[in-house]
């Protein structure tokens, strides 16, 4: 597969654009600025910042992409529960945090916050003494924490051999640190992504390991929450099942979104690496009215 696949090439549509990515306001290694240039760099017009429960990069973010000539949409994307799984929602948010999202950042901070200690307390029964500290030097900033921050914790203290193994054993889907019950349900984020004049997203849906029938029962409550889009190529994925998500999304109305889903440079996603777009009935998420100023050129 190509490493990268620009411009995504999109029911008629080329522009080089990923609506995906992450800065050190939540678990990426780049600051929000490098993350821009590095975009720049590989040749993007158009992009999101799209950190973990936050938008606290925006502002850096939006005055390099000014500074770089590139279109920044702002986002976030939001860790919420469904049916007991940790599903996320991107939301794409042209005018920024508003009204109900405001308080909804907060309350998501909170959230990861307490949710740290449980995880903390948890990984300490498993042998890892001063998990909170540990994570904590990890993050190497006071930004709230996340699992990746654990995991490099259980790496840094040999519990186990690599993030991977982390996750497979103790921070993954089911393992004693996935702590879902303090999340929002899905219907609630997608609601603040609505009252702030946003587009609600659903992130990775093939990502969950879920059968196509329950992927369909969550488009369907996404769906019927206000939800508009879906991530329709999310990374490197096979053609086929892009198409086959394509005609769950097509059912519902759903738009379609890309990214690369970027979180830190030597990885196998670089800012814009995602597979091409296969011939679909599916609009891109740029096309949605609340987004109308994204596609327009990028700043001279
Ligand atoms: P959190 O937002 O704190 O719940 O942590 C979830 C994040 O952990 C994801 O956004 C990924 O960046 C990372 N992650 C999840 N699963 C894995 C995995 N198997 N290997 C490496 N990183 C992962
Ligand atoms: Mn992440
Ligand atoms: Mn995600
Ligand atoms: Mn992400």
């Amino acid at each position: 597969m190509p490493m990268s696949a620009l411009p995504v090439h999109f029911e008629g549509q080329a522009l080089a654009i990923d609506l995906h990515m992450h800065s050190t306001a939540s678990d990426g290694a780049l600051p929000p600025a490098e993350v821009v240039a590095l975009c720049r760099a590989r040749g993007l017009t158009h992009m999101a910042l799209t950190d973990h429960d936050t938008m606290a990069g925006i502002a850096e973010a939006q005055a390099a992409a000014r500074r770089e000539g590139i279109r920044l949409l702002p986002g976030t994307e939001l860790s919420t529960q469904w049916r007991g799984i940790n599903i996320h929602v991107v939301g794409l948010l042209p005018q920024g945090p508003r009204g109900a999202l405001i308080d909804g950042l907060a309350s998501q901070a909170e959230a990861r916050d307490r949710r740290a200690c449980h995880i903390a307390a948890r990984l300490e029964k498993i042998g890892l003494a001063d998990a909170l500290a540990k994570a904590r030097e990890q993050a190497g900033s006071s930004r709230p924490l996340g699992r990746p921050d654990f995991a490099r914790a259980l790496v840094a203290a040999g519990v186990v051999p690599d993030i991977a193994s982390a996750f497979k054993t103790y921070l993954g889907n089911g393992k004693p640190g996935d702590i879902k019950a303090l999340w929002p349900y899905l219907a609630t984020a997608v609601a603040w992504i609505l009252e702030a004049g946003g587009v609600a997203v659903l992130a990775h849906p093939l990502r969950h390991g879920l059968t196509r029938r329950k992927r369909g029962l969550l488009l369907d409550d996404f769906a019927a929450a206000g939800g508009q889009a879906a991530e329709l190529v999310s990374g490197f994925q096979n053609a086929d099942v892009t198409r086959d998500l394509a005609r769950q999304l097509q059912a519902r109305g759903l738009y379609g979104s890309v990214g690369s889903d970027f979180h830190f440079p030597g990885g196998h996603l670089a800012p814009g690496s995602m597979s091409p777009v296969p011939r679909t009935a599916t609009p891109p998420v740029w096309t949605h009215p609340r987004l109308a100023e994204v596609a327009a050129p990028a700043l001279a």
